[in-house]
Formats: C-alpha cells, sequence, structure tokens
C-alpha cells in the first residue's frame, strides 16, 4: 500500500487534534490533557528545537566552504536582506490598509472593553515588563548582539540561531582561506553532521501527526480551559479584529508572495504549496519559525529543488529576521488597540508604525507568542498606552499560528527566487 503523503498524516493529526480539544473543553478533560497528552507534542517540540543549532551549523559551514568566493556570498546576501526587508514593508502596509478599512477597533462593545482589559491586566503587565529590556537598549544593539563572546553560550539558546549563522558563516569563511587539504578534516566532519542531522529530521517526522495532534488539543486545551463558551463570547467580540489580521495575511501570501514567485521564478504555485505543505502545517501547530526550521529546509531542499548552499543560508536567516506576518499582524494590532481607546492615528504615526514594525519584526525572536512582545514597542513609538495589549491578548495565540505560516512561507519563498536568481533551482520531475 502506498504510504499516505506526509502533508495528509500531519492534516489528520491536526484535524484530530482539533476535535479532540474541543471534545475535551466541553467536557472538562482539561488536566487529563495537560498530564497525558500535552507531553508529546513538547517531545516533538523539542526534538524539532534540539536539530536546529546542529543543522544551521553543518549546513551553513559547508555550504559557505562550498561557494568558489566570497563576493558570491556578499551578492546573496544583500539579496537576501533586500528582499526580506522589502517584503516585510509591504506587508506591514497591507497590514495598515486592512485595519483602516475595515475599522475592528469601533466594533467592539464598551462592556466587552472593560472586560477584556480587567481579565488581562496583569498578564499585559508581565509582557509589557519583557518589552522594557529590549527597549532600554541602543539603535546598535542588534548588530552588537550578533556577535558571540563565546560560541558555546550562543548555541546552547535557539533564541541565539543569528549569532550561530555568524559564526558559521565566518568559520565557512575561514575554511575557503586555509589550504584544501588542511580544511578536510573539518569540512568533512561538519558534512557527515549534516547528513545525520537530516535524517534526524526525517526520523522525528515520522512522529510529527502524533506531536502535532498533542500540540493542537494543548493549545485548545490552554485557550479554552475548561469553558468553551468563554472562547466563543472572545471570538464574537475580537471577531473584526481577527477578519483585519487573517485578511491581511491572506492578502500578503496570495499577492505578494505568489507574486514574486510568478514574476521571478520558475517555480509552479502548485509545486510550491504542495512541496511546503509540511512546514506550513508544523507552523501552524508550534507557533515556532525557529522549531519548524529544519523541516523548512528540508522541504526547500527536497521538494523544491533549492540547493543547499541558498537554503542553508537563506532560511536560518529568514526565521530570525524575515517575519512578515509578524509585522503585519502587529500593525493590524497596534491600530485596533488605538482605535479601541478612542484615538486616532494620523498619517505621520501610520508611518512610524510601518518604520518600527518592520525594526520590531526583526527583533522577533521566532518563538510562540514574541510577536506581542514586539508589540509593546510599537505602541510606545505611537504613544498608545501597551496596556491595551490586554484588548487582544485573548486571541493572541489563534493568530500565531496563522502569522507563523506566514513567516515560514516568505522564508521558503525568498529561498526559491534567490536560488532562481543565482541558479541554483532545480525542480524535481516527480512534482
Ligand atoms: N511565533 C512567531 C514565529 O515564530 C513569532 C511571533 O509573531 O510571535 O514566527
Amino acid at each position: 500500500m502506498k504510504k499516505l503523503a506526509l502533508h495528509w498524516q500531519i492534516i489528520i493529526g491536526l484535524t484530530l487534534g482539533l476535535v479532540y480539544g474541543i471534545i475535551a473543553a466541553g467536557n472538562g478533560w482539561g488536566s487529563f490533557t495537560s498530564d497525558w497528552i500535552a507531553p508529546f507534542g513538547t517531545i516533538f517540540m523539542s526534538l524539532l528545537k534540539l536539530i536546529a543549532v546542529p543543522l544551521v551549523l553543518a549546513s551553513l559551514i559547508t555550504g559557505v566552504a562550498s561557494l568558489s568566493d566570497l563576493k558570491k556570498l556578499s551578492r546573496i546576501g544583500g539579496k537576501t536582506i533586500g528582499i526580506y526587508v522589502s517584503t516585510t514593508a509591504v506587508a506591514v502596509t497591507i497590514g495598515l490598509v486592512s485595519v483602516n478599512v475595515l475599522q475592528p477597533g469601533d466594533k467592539v462593545p464598551d462592556q466587552m472593553k472593560e472586560k477584556l482589559q480587567q481579565t488581562y491586566k496583569e498578564d499585559a503587565s508581565a509582557r509589557a515588563g519583557s518589552a522594557q529590556n529590549v527597549k532600554n537598549r541602543g539603535p546598535l544593539q542588534p548588530i552588537v548582539d550578533m556577535v558571540p563572546s563565546n560560541f558555546f553560550s550562543s548555541a546552547s539558546s535557539n533564541r541565539n540561531m543569528l549569532q550561530v549563522v555568524f559564526v558559521a558563516i565566518f568559520v565557512g569563511i575561514g575554511l575557503i582561506q586555509i589550504p584544501k587539504d588542511k580544511g578536510k578534516p573539518v569540512l568533512d566532519f561538519f558534512e557527515g553532521l549534516n547528513d545525520v542531522v537530516i535524517k534526524l529530521v526525517d526520523l522525528i517526522m515520522l512522529m510529527a501527526p502524533v506531536g502535532v495532534f498533542a500540540l493542537i488539543a494543548q493549545t485548545i486545551n490552554k485557550i479554552a480551559g475548561d469553558d468553551l463558551s468563554q472562547v466563543l463570547e472572545l471570538l464574537g467580540a475580537l471577531g473584526y479584529y481577527m477578519i483585519a489580521v487573517i485578511l491581511g495575511l491572506i492578502i500578503h501570501a496570495g499577492i505578494t508572495y505568489n507574486g514574486l514567485l510568478k514574476f521571478m521564478s520558475k517555480m509552479p504555485l502548485k509545486t510550491f504549496y504542495k512541496g511546503i505543505a509540511p512546514a506550513q502545517l508544523l507552523a501552524f501547530s508550534t507557533s515556532s519559525s525557529g522549531a519548524t526550521l529544519p523541516v523548512t529546509m528540508d522541504c526547500c531542499e527536497e521538494e523544491l529543488g533549492v540547493s543547499e548552499e541558498v537554503s542553508s543560508f537563506v532560511l536560518p536567516l529568514g526565521a530570525t529576521i524575515n517575519m512578515d506576518g509578524t509585522a503585519l499582524y502587529q500593525a493590524v494590532a497596534a491600530v485596533f488597540i488605538a482605535q479601541t481607546l478612542g484615538m486616532g492615528l494620523g498619517i505621520g504615526a501610520q508611518l512610524t508604525i510601518i518604520l518600527t514594525a518592520v525594526l520590531a519584526s526583526i527583533g522577533t525572536a521566532a518563538v510562540p507568542g514574541a510577536g506581542i512582545i514586539m508589540l509593546v514597542i510599537i505602541l510606545e513609538a505611537v504613544s498608545v498606552p501597551s496596556a491595551g495589549i490586554a484588548l487582544i491578548l485573548g486571541v493572541d495565540r489563534i493568530l500565531d499560528m496563522m502569522r507563523t505560516v506566514v513567516n515560514v512561507t516568505g522564508d521558503a519563498s525568498i529561498a526559491v527566487i534567490v536560488a532562481d536568481s543565482e541558479g541554483q533551482l532545480a525542480i524535481p520531475n516527480n512534482s
């Protein structure tokens, strides 16, 4: 019997997780779900995160070392960062248009506004506190942060992926510049490590349907607790806000990415979406582009034909700095909060949002819920009280799942475009 394609296996896990989650919330099975189901999701997430650092390190070192000259590296780098930043600016603009046209802030009943502010007050101030640490830093701090003083401490946290990327490129450059016979043992080691890690991705993905089932079940458990009616009330009150975000995300993926793929690469859209589906589904289930990274790389290389040289550079960088979905959501959320609090934002403030959202999304960690922390910085830049995030916290996880899908789709689209522009895209025949 033919084995079911991976994306179908994940879709089945996801659907069953959804059905189970709703039944569990309706029957008060919250603690059973936390004790007996959630751990499988945690194990799955941990396995993915476990291989992210070695994968980036090994594939990037071998990728850079295989480049014949450094000019090529800076050309690919410049192109990648240029497209990343411009697509993010487009995403924020789409978000702003969506929220200004739909005006979701005017549609929240006054009584609900107060209730939301009360319920999420403490949670909101905790997040505002985390944002303060980020805010009190100088303008060049992000660049300073990229250069670690000790490699082992950067490799010890997945939040430091950009530092690992930096070290890998640096080591790769060193390897190009020493005699080939001297560099060979080091390169052989990293090539071997790379093959092992790629094999591990396949092994971990055997667990994907179960892992995704558990992750979705636990997410619903956390959002709904044992009371589904509360969620329905929230969805009702914040429905228009969610529509503004989701519509923006769909337009960005449908027009920006599809347009770029169509006009700047020879990749058929059907092949692209079929190939990248496992990574998108995983992004949705984990809400983490960092945890999804190994699978994104695997899909791009195996299913879309992006060369390892390009994917090992473009994708880890994208997972850390390119977050179009997050930036779009931050723009919608900032204006929505201002609208709800009865504060109009003029054109100057909206331009400030474009600039700060692009910068904030670069600084957002590729983990669940990071986007809402950086939102505080955007709110402060346009003088909207950060306590306002209490208004949107209740539905943030659901939007996080969706914006993470867009973040990952953006990284993969740009990997395809960069690969094609370098003559390094070999679309497999079987697709
Ligand atoms: N969860 C998102 C990601 O990992 C970041 C965010 O918007 O919270 O891409």
